[in-house]
């Protein structure tokens, strides 16, 4: 089967088209800027260069419509028509605590995700287009939605609530629910199977440090806390977000500049983090390389970051009484072996020691620790894509 798989961010859509017995990807892409003057499209057909379209998208349909003609191109193609497209599937951001698991999209699916919408304004709204763009141009093909929230509803109450009144979470739906889960999940199983061991019977921290970056604590397969929150501005120190800080800061640092809320948020949101701490880059190749030129704010930014990550993993080790393997994925996660071995370094406490000469690796599944540490520290390269494939292709064909 093909499965076309779609994540709808407020101006950008990445897909894959994806072939499901051999999992290989026959085509891929990214549609930039819809909604902005200069919109594009990057197509990917395997085995061929990037492809560059320029086109207007003013909307997620024209964007939508631009893929479908891409894969059925006659020249750069990779199928014959849009009845080699089996099924759809979608990354939505937030299915509140309505969604454990992903699930075929019909109409009480699509009402619930509007439903959540306030909890995700920016992406909820874009990932609904998406399905229902894909309905019409596609009748009678099933979707299926593939929640973010999803794999951290198994946390416990002690993780997820908030120290608020109890109404805060029963009324107006505020608890920690996590993000990246479809990342997180795919990661801890690839542990498992790549270090041999069952799921059930692996601790496992997964952090996924990318230009948004959240750790989950896996135990046995399920998750039991997770550092984003509400939204996915809490948790660590991130690109251009601030993480976790004092909640009486916005009122403080709004009142300081004559701010509204909306202010103070879009602040918190996107010149915080270590673009806000570095004065450079939210990119940390950018905030690396200045840093090792002497750059004393990006040093700053990057130990805050390392030392931030530590001390959730230390948390974690409380939260499940032990820790088997503790995994980086992601941009910064994959890439990064100064991160890594930062990270690493706090650590020593837990038995670990790093393989520096693995930790230069790159691109593959890996353990980075030797042989001897306590603890097994790996990289696994994540792939939310391949994940929406597979769930996707399981309950289309149930
Ligand atoms: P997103 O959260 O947008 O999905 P990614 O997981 O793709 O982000 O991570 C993107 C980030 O990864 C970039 O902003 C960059 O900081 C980081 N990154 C990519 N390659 C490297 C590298 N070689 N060294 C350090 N950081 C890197």
């Amino acid at each position: 089967m093909n499965i076309l798989v779609i994540n709808c961010g407020s101006s950008s859509l990445k897909f894959q088209l994806i072939e499901s017995n051999t999992e290989a990807v026959l085509g891929k892409g990214l549609c930039e800027r819809i909604g902005i003057d200069g919109s594009r499209i990057v197509y990917t057909p395997a085995g061929k260069d990037k492809i560059t379209i320029e086109s207007p998208m003013p909307t997620h349909t024209e964007a939508i419509k631009l893929v479908l003609d891409c894969l059925t191109d006659a020249e750069n193609g990779v199928i014959a028509s849009l009845a080699e497209i089996n099924a759809v599937g979608h990354r939505v951001v937030h299915g509140g605590e309505k969604f454990a698991s992903s699930v075929l999209v019909n109409d009480e699916v699509i009402a619930a995700i509007e439903e959540c919408a306030d909890l995700a304004p920016l992406h909820n709204p874009a990932n609904l287009i998406g399905i229902r763009v894909c309905m019409e141009l596609m009748p009678g093909v099933p979707e299926v939605a593939v929640f973010d929230t999803a794999f951290h509803q198994t946390m416990p109450e002690k993780a997820f609530l908030y120290g608020l009144p109890y109404e805060a979470y029963t009324e107006d739906k505020i608890r920690r629910y996590g993000f990246h889960g479809t990342s997180h999940s795919y990661v801890s199983k690839r542990v498992a199977s790549f270090l041999g061991k069952d799921l059930a019977d692996l601790k496992t921290i997964v952090c996924h440090l990318g230009n948004g970056s959240s750790i989950a604590a896996v135990n046995g397969g399920k998750c039991v806390d997770t550092s984003m929150g509400l939204t996915p501005l809490a948790g660590l120190m991130m690109g251009t977000r601030c993480g976790d800080i004092d909640p009486s800061i916005l009122e403080f640092y709004a009142g300081k500049h004559g701010w509204d809320i909306h202010e103070v948020t879009d602040v918190l949101n996107k010149k915080s983090g270590v673009l806000g701490v570095s004065g450079v880059s939210s990119d940390f190749r950018d905030v690396e390389e200045a840093a090792d030129a002497g750059n004393v704010r990006c040093q700053y930014a990057l130990e805050a970051f390392k030392y931030q990550v530590a001390k959730i993993i230390g948390s974690y080790v409380a939260a499940m009484n032990g820790v088997d393997a503790i995994v980086f994925t992601a941009g910064v996660g994959e890439n990064s072996a100064t991160t890594r071995q930062g990270v690493c370094d706090y650590l020593g406490y837990l038995g670990i020691t790093i393989d520096a000469e693995a930790n230069g690796k790159r691109g593959e599944e890996i353990v980075i620790s030797t042989a001897d540490s306590k603890v097994k520290v790996l990289v696994i390269p994540t792939n939310e894509e391949l994940m929406i494939a597979r769930d996707t292709l399981a309950l289309a064909t149930k």
